[in-house]
């Protein structure tokens, strides 16, 4: 526990909390919504916990930059709808929807729409931080390209509020796709399901979102949710989500995605396209976390980073 919780409402305020605290040296740490799974926002040395929950206010959407620029405790879902009600789209889409636009910077988040879109890095225009000194900087902007110098913007995404805390950031949007279409495709082996990954990336069709997913996570999915999923026959699943203007555009692709997976075994092709489908896949989807540990007396969580190719492997 910290000695002492501060919400602040304002740089200004952020600012002159960290001059005071690099003056006494007291340690502070920052905390968005506390969703984190390495406990980067938990006060080891005690000293002053900085909540950046109340700065949640979305300050621009520019449209002829395709920019918003917003404080660091806006939530990511609600960053999501709100793009989405401009027509426009947010596509950083870590599990976590409750977690905040801060958090998610300095975790450089990833998530289900990475294959396609990348991750929050690739989403940062700019941003404004407070310096362990309690100096203000503010870096990068809204311009698409910036050669001068090196890029600290890029030192502070990612770096679990080490570095300082973000008070203001303005990130990218894209227009929104007209169109997403899912496939579940089911496979006899989990070996077979991971080794059609490389060869869908290399057929560049373009998914958005490639998930793997074992039958027994799906099973306690479903005991957790008390909702059937689709399918539950094979050991393995891929769960493929593609998006675009027209619907030809989407077919072209979920074709021969489709094609892909029959010839390199896979042992059907089922097409989530009804609301009601969509629901029973991705509520799964979401679920797997608390469904497992909800399932199992003791869990050891942790992220997959080995080349593509060596996942099978892993
Ligand atoms: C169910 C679940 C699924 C997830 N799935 C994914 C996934 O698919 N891909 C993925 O990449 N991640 C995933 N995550 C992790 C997710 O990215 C983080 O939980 C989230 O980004 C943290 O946001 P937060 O607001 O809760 O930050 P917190 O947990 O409060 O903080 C996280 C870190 O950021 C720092 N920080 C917070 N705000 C600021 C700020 N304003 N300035 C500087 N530093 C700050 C904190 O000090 C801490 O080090 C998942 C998490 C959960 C719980």
């Amino acid at each position: 526990m910290p000695d002492i919780l501060v919400k602040v409402q304002s740089t200004e305020e952020t600012a002159g909390i960290m001059t005071y605290a690099a003056l006494k040296k007291i340690p502070v740490v920052v905390r968005g919504a506390g969703t984190g799974l390495v406990g980067g926002a938990v006060a080891l040395c005690k000293g002053i916990m900085i909540e950046t929950g109340a700065m949640n206010h979305i300050l621009e959407l520019d449209r002829e930059n395709l920019t918003v620029t917003v404080e660091p405790g806006v939530l990511l879902m609600d960053l999501a709808a709100y793009a989405e009600e401009n027509k426009l789209f947010y596509p950083p889409d870590p599990g976590e929807k409750s977690a905040t636009i801060g958090g998610n910077i300095s975790t450089n988040a990833g998530g289900m729409r990475a294959v396609k879109y990348g991750v929050t890095r690739d989403y940062v225009r700019g941003l404004t931080v407070v310096l362990p000194t309690g100096e203000v900087i503010r870096l990068g902007g809204k311009v698409v390209k910036n050669s001068s110098g090196y890029s600290l913007m890029n030192l502070i995404i990612g770096s679990e509020g080490t570095l300082g805390i973000i008070t203001e950031a303005t990130l990218k949007l894209l227009p929104l796709p007209e169109l997403t279409v899912s496939l579940l495709i089911p496979f006899s082996t989990i070996e077979a399901a991971i080794e059609i990954v490389p060869r869908i990336i290399e057929a560049q069709v373009q998914a958005v979102a490639i998930e793997f997913m074992e039958r027994s996570t799906i099973l306690f999915a479903e005991d957790f949710l008390g909702k059937k999923f689709p399918d539950t026959d094979s050991d393995a699943y891929i769960l493929l989500t593609f998006d675009g203007n027209s619907r030809e555009e989407v077919e072209n692709s979920f074709e021969k995605a489709a094609d892909l997976c029959l010839s390199y075994g896979a042992k059907d092709v089922f097409l989530v396209d009804t609301e009601e489908r969509k629901d029973s896949v991705w509520s799964a989807r979401g679920a797997f976390l608390e469904a497992i540990k909800a399932s199992a007396a003791e869990m050891d969580e942790c992220d997959v980073v080995v080349p593509r190719s060596r996942v099978a492997d892993l």
